[in-house]
């Protein structure tokens, strides 16, 4: 294995900033995160901020946001999601969250699963297990997490196709036919977006569009560094902003979907498999619970028909399902407060 990282890369302009993220090459070669002392696979989101924060100041009528919507949890990058540190492994991430969904009778949970971090690692292979048998189900996220806006629609598809047999060797009669787009990128041209969703249509699956994202996984690897340097201010600040952050981002994507929908929607939430998350998922959802948040499964909540509506649309970097219909449409983004980007990228450095 070799070490390389790729630089940021930004979409016209500052629209759309991909996070660094270390898988080069054909089909499971893998670079390795130099910056942590565990060295381990990086499979982050894109943030979508920088094109909130461009479109920041546009008046728009406020309508008061519902007092119990739903959500849906999910969980990304299964099963080895962001940097170890060091003595820290995935069995110990995957039996935390899953105790504390189970604490608070939260089953049926969807991970998304990157099969290519499977053979060989017995860690990984267990942490999958437990999830699993904690009463929560798996689904599809590409063999090793392809962005595809870089990829042809055929190379996309051999990628799904190539995550199936581990997929349904694990998930058992489980139905694992649920497909999650890594970065969120549905396609840049509409001829790529519809022919990976007629794809997927043929194959039988569902798609799960998150309609909330607060990028969670942007805070794991600082929190890796700041482990290591046992620096416990700037973990506190890295949970407090954590938690302001996601508190933000929960209102900022019900109002999109106001604007988008002309309604808020039934959510489905984006989070990461990570070790941060172990730390702040109670707090998370106690904040949710106090937000008037009901948590639902991901089928009850796509029964909802905008999940069988297709954008229709090529949006360059992607986005949240209401992210697709405001990019598509020019529609205006609500105020938001940006994420502490550059704090998160300097922290514990
Ligand atoms: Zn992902």
């Amino acid at each position: 294995m070799e070490l390389d990282t790729l630089p940021d890369r930004f979409h016209g302009g500052q629209k759309h900033m991909r996070h660094r993220w270390l898988a080069i090459g054909a089909l499971g070669t893998f670079t390795l995160l130099s910056a942590t002392a565990h060295a381990t696979i990086r499979l982050g989101h894109r943030t979508i901020f920088g094109h909130r924060n461009m479109q920041r100041g546009v008046a728009r009528k406020k309508t008061p946001l519902s007092k119990h919507p739903l959500v849906a949890l999910t969980f990304d990058d299964l099963p080895a999601a962001g940097g170890l540190t060091p003595g820290d492994n995935r069995v110990r991430i995957a039996r935390q969250i899953t105790q504390e969904l189970r604490a608070r009778h939260i089953r049926g949970v969807y991970g998304f699963v990157n099969a290519v971090s499977l053979p060989g690692d017995k860690d990984a292979q267990q942490a999958l297990r437990i999830w699993l048998h904690a009463g929560m189900n798996i689904g599809n996220h590409t063999w090793s997490h392809p962005a595809l806006d870089d990829v042809s629609a055929e190379d996309y598809e051999r990628e799904i196709a190539l995550d199936e047999p581990l997929l349904a060797a694990y998930a058992g009669r489980r139905d694992w036919h649920w497909f999650r787009y890594p970065y969120l990128e549905e396609g840049d041209t509409l001829q790529k977006h519809e022919a990976v969703r007629g794809w997927l249509q043929a194959h039988r699956y569902r798609i799960a569009e998150p309609t909330l994202n607060f990028n969670d996984d942007d805070w794991q690897d600082p929190y890796a560094r700041c482990v290591v340097k046992n620096d416990a201010a700037a973990i506190d600040w890295l949970k407090q902003s954590y938690i302001q952050n996601a508190a933000e981002y929960l209102r900022v994507g019900r109002e999109e979907e106001q604007t988008a929908f002309g309604r808020e929607v039934p959510n489905v939430l984006l989070l990461h498999e990570t070790a941060f998350t172990t730390l702040m998922l109670p707090e998370l959802l106690q904040v949710m619970h106090q937000q008037g948040f009901k948590i639902a499964k991901l089928s009850r909540v796509e029964r909802d028909k905008i999940y069988a509506r297709d954008p229709a649309a090529g949006v360059k970097g992607g986005g949240t399902l209401p992210n697709m219909y405001l990019d598509s449409r020019h529609l205006p983004y609500p105020n938001s407060t940006p994420e502490p980007e550059d704090k998160l990228n300097s922290l514990c450095q």
